[in-house]
């Protein structure tokens, strides 16, 4: 059986000399492996659009194991990654959590979105690759059904405060008061608490519209680094690496 389906390439594995073994992001069928023939080949049909990280259309059919790559076209390459190892190295974080969580039906899609949204972000470097990641991060868990209880203080409340302290294993917040009597240390300013609420509630098309100093950046990051491997089933091999070049 034949499907066309638009697909993002998370993974690209040689095989033998001209082979590829893909590994793709739907929309409509999640994340799938697709034998890509020849596409290694100069000038072959599959070259450009089977690359990885590319975002093209796909004409599948499906074998007894996996896809085969009968057709594709490229819709967006996102030529500008390949120009910075920290844009290339978050991209291949992101791959990777897509991997790990491996989404199916509407989750698929979501993420779909925001992989390519992130991808745009970092390859126009319309943001910084630090405050990518932590918008993925927390934003792929909460599309994915761990969306945190960020509304006010778990103890007595209060929406507003100075300080925040976040707990990334149950994913709720005590105001500064409470979690010094939880002595607890508060880990969030009201501007990264304020980053945390919209990166988990705006629409898509508003998502990356924020901005944030450094200090509060470097709280946001923390917080939603914590709560990703904490709901992940492993860490990402790629986290180790990306930390070096970040
Ligand atoms: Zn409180």
């Amino acid at each position: 059986m034949k499907i066309t389906e638009k697909g993002l390439v998370l993974k690209e594995v040689k095989l033998r000399e001209s082979d590829r073994i893909l590994t793709l992001l739907t929309a409509g069928h999640g994340v799938i492996s697709a034998s890509a023939r020849g596409s290694l080949r100069p000038g072959n049909k599959l070259f450009s659009a089977s690359g990885l990280f590319c975002y093209s259309e796909f004409v599948l059919h499906e074998g007894k194991t996996m896809y085969t790559v009968d057709e594709a076209s490229p819709i967006e390459v996102f030529f500008g990654l390949r120009q910075s190892l920290e844009a290339v190295s978050l991209a291949a974080y992101i791959a990777d959590i897509v991997q790990i969580l491996s989404p199916t039906g509407a989750e698929a899609e979501k993420l779909l979105r925001l992989a390519l949204n992130s991808l745009h972000m970092l390859s126009l470097e319309k943001r910084s690759p630090a405050f990518v990641k932590a918008v993925f991060e927390l934003r792929a868990l909460a599309e994915s059904g761990y969306l945190p209880n960020l509304l006010a203080c778990g103890n007595c409340g209060k929406y507003e405060e100075a300080t925040f302290f976040f707990d990334a294993g149950q994913g709720t917040l005590l105001c500064g008061s409470c979690a010094g009597e939880a002595e607890k240390t508060p880990n969030l300013n009201a501007a990264a608490l304020s980053a945390l609420r919209h990166i988990a509630l705006a629409d898509d098309a508003r998502l990356f519209n924020f901005e944030l100093g450094p200090e509060s950046l470097a709280l946001l990051a923390r917080a939603t680094e914590q709560y990703l491997l904490f709901h992940l089933d492993y860490p990402p091999k790629t986290l180790a690496f990306l930390k070096t070049v970040l």
